[in-house]
């Protein structure tokens, strides 16, 4: 990783980068690369021992021109306010690229999880929901999980918001355990887009996916997935990573077993279903037809990106790549499917966990799935009709044109607030 690339300043530029394709003044694209406001909190919580300790958090509300502010929560030691505020720009500009009515959020608290106990983190979350509470609701803002959050969490935030307000509102959070409201096929929904991404990607590139190698960085809940359904397509998983390091098998890993390994063990370290054990960066720049980081951001950076093999690269991360990283691809003809599009499963399917909630009306798996293909392959589609139209250099840039569009059409309806 590269933590000297701010990812809040990768985003200003990505933005930059699409303006260029786009005649909008300063002023509109001023207000397009801000955050409408932050909120910082300092959250006191009583430890198992009896101490009292302080953890940041921060909660950002980018955009909410499209609808209400909607992004992920995420508990990390590197969390920042500037990591919060790019996260939430990212999800701006990912609702308005699949088209869903949301604006973007994000939040954090700078936090190492594995620190702490089930009732010290509960008791954080609680406290994190209690700050929260003012400024989020199903019409306003609606959190989500993001790394080392999960249903869990989310049942907390929900719990605490409806006790506080008196009410039932299982809209106000997604990303919740079915008994609470959760939807079918939302754990399972960033790895699909990605594998969805991919496929087109491969169809748009005349590329074959049956016997195609791919590598994946980073095992968790976006990365492990995405694997397995792109193992179903007839793809070789040949490489997986986790932040203990990478297993390889030329012959193609079993995406499966490895994830039950690593849910038995906590790591891939030592995973039998491997020849050779590889080091993260080894894993980046291998020979493989498709590469999917789905770590954290800037896991590949400009230097790294000279050494990159893969033709083509699938974002399931948010940000993997640093802006110089991007220029490098492009220039070596890497064909980028990015963050905003390949990852808006999840996003997309805690839209589809809102309306749901919204109706008290569930739906089956099966039409969870079929609708989120609809929206992922239209996507795909306006992608590919704007790159070709605008000549835009990267598919990250024709993205971001058809996004920014769609939020400058509906702040220019709104008007401006005197
Ligand atoms: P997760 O916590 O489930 O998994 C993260 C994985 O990355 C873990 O296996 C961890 O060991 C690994 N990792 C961490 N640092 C690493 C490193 N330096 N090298 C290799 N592996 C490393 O998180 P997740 O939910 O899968 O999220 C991963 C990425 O996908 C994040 O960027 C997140 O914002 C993005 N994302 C997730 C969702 C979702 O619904 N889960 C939706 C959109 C985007």
């Amino acid at each position: 990783m590269s933590p000297e690339v701010n990812p809040f300043e990768s985003l200003q530029e990505q933005i930059d980068d699409a303006s260029d394709y786009l005649e909008y003044s300063t002023d509109v694209l001023e207000r397009l690369k801000h955050p409408e406001r932050v909120l910082e909190a300092n959250l006191s919580v009583e430890m198992d021992d009896g101490s009292v300790e302080v953890f940041r958090a921060y909660r950002s509300q980018f955009n909410g021109d499209r609808g209400p502010y909607k992004g992920g929560i995420r508990y990390h030691p590197q969390v920042t306010r500037d990591e919060v505020k790019a996260l939430s720009g990212w999800m701006v500009y990912k609702c308005a690229a699949v088209n869903i009515p949301y604006g973007g959020g994000k939040g954090g608290i700078e936090i190492d999880p594995r620190q702490y106990s089930a009732g010290e983190i509960e008791r954080i979350t609680r406290s994190f929901a209690k700050e929260l509470r003012p400024i989020i609701g199903e019409d306003q803002d609606i959190p989500a999980p993001d790394v080392n959050t999960g249903q869990r969490e989310m049942n907390w935030i929900k719990d605490t918001y409806e006790t506080l307000e008196n009410t039932t509102e299982p809209g106000v959070i997604t990303g919740k355990a079915p008994e609470s409201g959760g939807s079918a096929g939302r754990v399972e929904a960033t790895g699909r887009s990605v594998m969805l991404t991919a496929r087109e990607a491969f169809d748009y590139l005349g590329k074959d996916m049956a016997d195609a190698t791919v590598a994946v960085q980073g095992y968790g809940n976006a990365g492990s997935v995405a694997a397995k359904l792109i193992e179903d397509l007839g793809a070789n998983i040949v490489a997986v990573s986790d932040s203990s390091g990478a297993v390889y098998n030329p012959d193609g890993l079993d995406a499966r077993d490895a994830k039950a390994f690593k849910s038995e063990t906590g790591s891939l370290a030592g995973y039998e279903g491997a020849t050779e054990e590889l080091t993260n960066e080894e894993l980046l720049t291998m020979d493989v037809d498709l590469l999917v980081p789905a770590a954290l951001e800037n896991a590949i950076n400009g230097d790294l990106a000279q050494d990159v093999q893969a033709d083509i690269v699938v974002e399931a991360a948010n940000g993997p790549l640093t802006p110089n990283a991007d220029d490098v691809l492009t220039e070596r003809d890497v064909a980028v499917f990015p963050d905003i599009l390949a990852n808006a499963g999840g996003v997309t399917v805690s839209y589809f966990e809102w309306v749901q909630n919204r109706q008290r009306f569930y739906w089956s798996e099966e039409r969870v799935n079929n609708e989120l293909e609809t929206i992922i392959t239209n996507a795909f589609d306006d992608l590919v009709e704007t790159y070709e139209e605008t000549g835009a250099p990267n598919f990250r840039t024709a993205m971001y044109v058809v996004a920014i569009q769609r939020v400058v059409a509906a702040a220019e309806e709104g008007g401006i607030w005197p």
